[in-house]
């Protein structure tokens, strides 16, 4: 292999700009070219490809976002458009391809593989969504932003006296949701992995208001209901002063932690391993602190599991 394509797909996420400098510096260091393919697949389907030297991904180490854009490209998902990306990439002469995104761009790459053409997935998005994994890269960084804001929320809803709703992002995942509320100390965590008994809630909300909690913090994952009509029946139901925060897209920015860069660093180096040594249609990922690789065909058909004993601590230690 001499010459290899790298981007970025699907929701952005801090960290995907280390993911990248990795991936240039590790092929450049091995003697191959590589090529950044700027706004995903649309990108790649339009030929929108430059060539990378080191210096071109200087000084993007600490910054959130992507070097490269992303997009969301609906056309990638038929044959055709598959067809045209890969005569892209062969009319420039790459051979292998490292896409750096979430499951919607694993399937993207998945189509290529399965069509012949050698790439390799490299998990980043903030909701920790991805088999094969325990970590992807931006989650923590996510995680550091919520948990950033709930401490901000905590200060104002103890000199208030008020019950909190924060929705945060997550997709249909509760990572997000689950870590943030155990580390930032929340009352109650909804996620969508599973089920919730309103009146429980209020209960527990009522009983922490009799024995004097100045404030109830409540975490909402988005992919269970929006905080805003979760806030609406909570007030309706308790009369408790309630006000709800919606997180939104400062969850997507800012700079990488070290974690997330570190991450970022060892995944994408691997990734480009594995196209040196002619191994495409994989994914990389890390468990329990070593980085492995699998096959990204059988990986989309695995579930992402949430560690449910993660849930019950949080509930024990909220009481
Ligand atoms: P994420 O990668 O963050 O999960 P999306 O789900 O939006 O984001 O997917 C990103 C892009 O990946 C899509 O816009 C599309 O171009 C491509 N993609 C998603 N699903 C498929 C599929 N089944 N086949 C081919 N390409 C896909």
């Amino acid at each position: 292999m001499k010459k290899i394509g790298v981007l970025t797909s699907g929701g952005d996420s801090p960290g995907m700009n280390p993911a990248i400098r990795a991936v240039v510096r590790k092929a450049i260091y091995h003697n191959l070219e590589v090529y950044g393919i700027y706004g995903g697949y649309s990108g790649l389907i339009n030929g929108n490809i430059k060539k990378l030297e080191l210096g071109s991904v200087g000084d993007i180490i600490h910054r959130g976002g992507t070097m490269l854009y992303t997009a969301r490209c609906p056309e990638f998902k038929s044959k055709e458009g598959q067809q045209q990306g890969i005569e892209q990439l062969k009319s420039h002469g790459i051979e292998g391809l490292v896409v750096i995104g979430g499951d919607g761009s694993y399937r993207g790459a998945k189509a290529l593989t399965e069509q012949g053409y050698p790439c390799v997935g490299v998990p980043g998005t903030i909701d920790n969504d991805i088999p094969g994994t325990e970590f992807t890269i931006g989650f923590d960084t996510a995680l550091n932003t919520v948990i950033d804001a709930i401490d901000k929320i905590r200060d104002t809803a103890t000199s208030h006296e008020r019950t909190f709703v924060i929705e945060v992002m997550g997709r249909d995942a509760g990572d997000l949701a689950l870590w943030a509320g155990l580390s930032g100390g929340a009352e109650t965590i909804l996620i969508p992995e599973e089920n919730y008994d309103m009146d429980e809630i209020i209960e527990r909300l009522k009983k922490g208001h009799e024995r004097g909690k100045k404030h109830s913090i409540i975490v909402v994952a988005e992919g269970v209901t929006s905080g805003t009509e979760f806030g609406k029946k909570l007030q309706e139901a308790t009369n408790f002063d309630t006000r709800v925060s919606v997180l939104g897209h400062i969850q997507r920015g800012g700079s990488p932690t070290a974690f997330d860069r570190v991450l970022a660093a060892r995944l994408g180096a691997r990734a480009v391993e594995l196209l040196i040594e002619g191994k495409g249609g994989r994914a990389v990922g890390m468990e329990q602190n070593k980085i492995v690789d699998y096959d990204i065909i059988e990986a989309l058909g695995r579930k992402h599991t949430l560690d449910m004993n993660l849930a019950r601590l949080a509930q024990e230690l909220s009481i």
